[in-house]
């Protein structure tokens, strides 16, 4: 079993398999986590040993970690053993030019093996490494920089002249910026990444690194407002390792591929650290979207575990949809994909429909958000697949639903809040804090982090319902919920269910200011191709709408938009919809797909 095999002097402590939800939950610790991964010979705990080197020193040393599929399809491979001397020559290079224990690294790359190089070399410098989206305009870019107190940057010529240069002046704390690949020479104040790697050595003694060393800088998606910087420390590392083996199911013969962007969280810890300290091989995909492209990869390289997110489950819907043809996915022999995981929003039903009929595979779902660095609620193979459902708390996570206030967040008096316990239950999801990925702050905002707190709880921002047997239902945002006639609606179950329309690609709900119900659900629809935007299909969506979900929660109002606004990682932004439709200031536009 490989538990063995990776940890070869320690006993396999933790159920390496989650095959009995009830037991391993009772049964889980994660002190136990803990003693199960390897740690650092004198006792620390640091991400990139238990990724790499660890590895790099056993039976897995010639195994390719990474596997990358460039632009025009060439495939080239890295091995644990060459990741392992990559990474000790980017710590090298960081400890030559000053930069130590604690200091920020920025990325602004694509999907490269650099980033790699430069994401694990960073954590075993025990610096702290901060992610940014490479299709970040210039003043995100730089907003980001100044707020995480960037020292170095390490990103490509054609990305710092585009978004970086201009700006360089605002961030004064950045010392020093490495340009990956040609370019160097002509950009003044940069230097060349490769020079400075190819004269690095390629060994590093990984120095003592606590549990609770700062590790990675998140910021948040910035879906309900200006995104938040999450800290995160090395002790995470143990969260990913149980959550990747849990909800992701990854073996050391996986070839595993995340789609997620490396800008955000589920690119850094299930991209790049879960799959790693896993020893799995990780597909590094430096193409764009395309489905034919992703159908390809998928059957070209034997993907065994996809993770991926319903935007672009969606958008393979629009190319394949069930009611066929089927040509594009059977034309690529996806034998190898045992199931696919989907986060970061919620999974409309229809999409575990498609996975069953098109492809043939179980589609999971995963709850969990920056703040919270490890996937907390699952669907798992161990259990029945509720669809719809985000499933159930991975064993370690305790999860409850509290007593909702007015405004739909949970009720806080005096610091309390209550539990609802009755069997089918609806309120605010809280986490109880203590599992090691928990972040630790928000960067320079405490007062912010203190307010995510109450009654020994951590409170998501999310509402849910749990059902009479411990599946949980995402309703929606606390700050996307709609108020009608006394109803809560979330815009989730209105966008699901006009989904199931064949003319429907996607959806956006919102509340209208209504004098009689105080608001009313208006929907913004995208079609699928082909299918035009008509007066008759307007008609007969509201009254789908209203057969599906009742009048009093179906919406009142339909208009077709084909560029639903959404973050950069795919997620629908209510909160733009809303300020469009009413007139009201946008707010931070820094994560909104399309912009500069
Ligand atoms: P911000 O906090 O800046 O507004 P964000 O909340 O979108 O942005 P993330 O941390 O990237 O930033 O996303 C976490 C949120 O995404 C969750 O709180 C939840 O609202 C949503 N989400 C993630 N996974 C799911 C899921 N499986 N089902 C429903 N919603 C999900
Ligand atoms: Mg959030």
């Amino acid at each position: 079993m490989h538990w063995e095999t990776i940890h070869k002097d320690t006993a396999p402590v933790v159920p390496p398999r989650l095959t009995d939800y009830d037991r391993t939950r009772s049964e889980f610790t994660w002190s136990q986590a803990r003693a199960a991964l390897a740690g650092l010979p004198d006792g620390g705990l640091n991400m990139a040993h238990e990724a790499v080197d660890r590895h790099a020193a056993s039976d897995l040393a010639d195994k390719a970690a990474l596997r990358c599929v460039a632009r025009n399809d060439s495939v080239s491979t890295v091995t644990y053993a060459e990741l392992a001397r990559g990474t000790a020559r980017f710590a090298n290079v960081l400890r030559s030019l000053g930069v130590g224990h604690g200091d920020r690294v920025f990325t602004l790359l694509g999907r490269c093996p650099e980033l790699y190089t430069t994401v694990l070399g960073t954590l075993k410098n025990t610096s702290v490494l901060c992610p940014l989206f490479s299709a970040f305009g210039p003043d995100p870019v730089a907003q980001r920089l100044r707020l995480g107190d960037a020292k170095v940057l390490v990103t490509t010529a054609a990305l710092y002249r585009r978004k970086v240069a201009e700006r360089r002046a605002s961030v004064p704390g950045l010392k020093h910026v490495l340009i990956v690949g040609p370019g160097a020479e002509d950009l003044p104040g940069t230097a060349s990444f490769d020079d400075l790697m190819s004269a690095a050595p390629d060994t590093f003694t990984i120095p003592p690194t606590s549990p609770d060393d700062m590790a990675l800088l998140h910021f948040t998606s910035g879906t309900t407002g200006t995104p938040k910087g999450a800290v995160h420390v090395h002790e995470a590392v143990v969260a990913h390792y149980v959550t990747a083996a849990y909800a992701l199911d990854l073996h050391p013969e996986d070839v595993y591929w995340c789609t997620a962007d490396p800008g955000w969280v589920t690119g850094m810890s299930y991209g790049i650290i879960a799959p790693l300290v896993h020893g799995v091989t990780v597909i590094v995909d430096e193409g764009d979207y395309d489905a034919r492209r992703w159908y390809r990869i998928l059957g070209e390289q034997r993907v065994t575990v996809w993770y991926t997110a319903p935007t672009a489950l969606r958008m393979l819907m629009r190319a394949t949809p069930r009611e066929g043809p089927y040509d594009l996915p059977r034309s690529y022999d996806l034998s190898a994909l045992r199931f696919i995981a989907s986060v970061g929003e919620p999974l409309n039903p229809e999409a575990v429909v498609w996975g069953r009929d098109v492809l043939g595979l179980p589609v999971h779902d995963n709850w969990w958000q920056t703040e919270t660095g490890c996937i907390m609620i699952a669907n798992i193979a161990a259990c029945e697949i509720r669809p719809g459902s985000m499933g159930r708390p991975l064993p370690g996570v305790e999860a409850t639903v509290l007593k909702q206030g007015e405004d739909g967040r949970a009720l806080v008096i005096d610091g309390r809040v209550t539990e609802v316990q009755s069997p089918d239950v609806e309120g605010e999801l809280a986490l109880r804090p203590g599992w090691p990925s928990m972040f630790r702050g928000y960067l320079h905002d405490k007062e912010r982090y203190d307010a995510a707190f109450a009654g020994g709880w951590y409170l998501t921002g999310d509402l849910v319902r749990r059902d009479a047997d411990g599946w949980y239902w995402f309703v929606g945002r606390a700050d996307d919920v709609i108020k009608s006639a006394g109803h809560l609606i979330g815009p989730f179950e209105v966008e699901s269910a006009l989904m199931e329309h064949p003319s429907v690609a996607e959806a956006g709900a919102i509340g209208r200011p209504d004098p009689v119900a105080g608001n009313v659900v208006k929907a913004f629809v995208s079609l699928r191709p082909g299918v035009e935007p008509t007066p008759e299909l307007e008609r007969e969506l509201l009254a789908f709408g209203r057969r599906k979900l009742g009048p009093a929660v179906a919406p009142r109002e339909i208009a077709f938009d084909q560029n639903l606004p959404k973050t950069r990682s795919g997620k629908v932004m209510r909160r733009l919809l809303r300020a469009r439709e009413l007139g009201l200031p946008m707010g931070d536009l820094s994560t909104l797909e399309g912009s500069a």
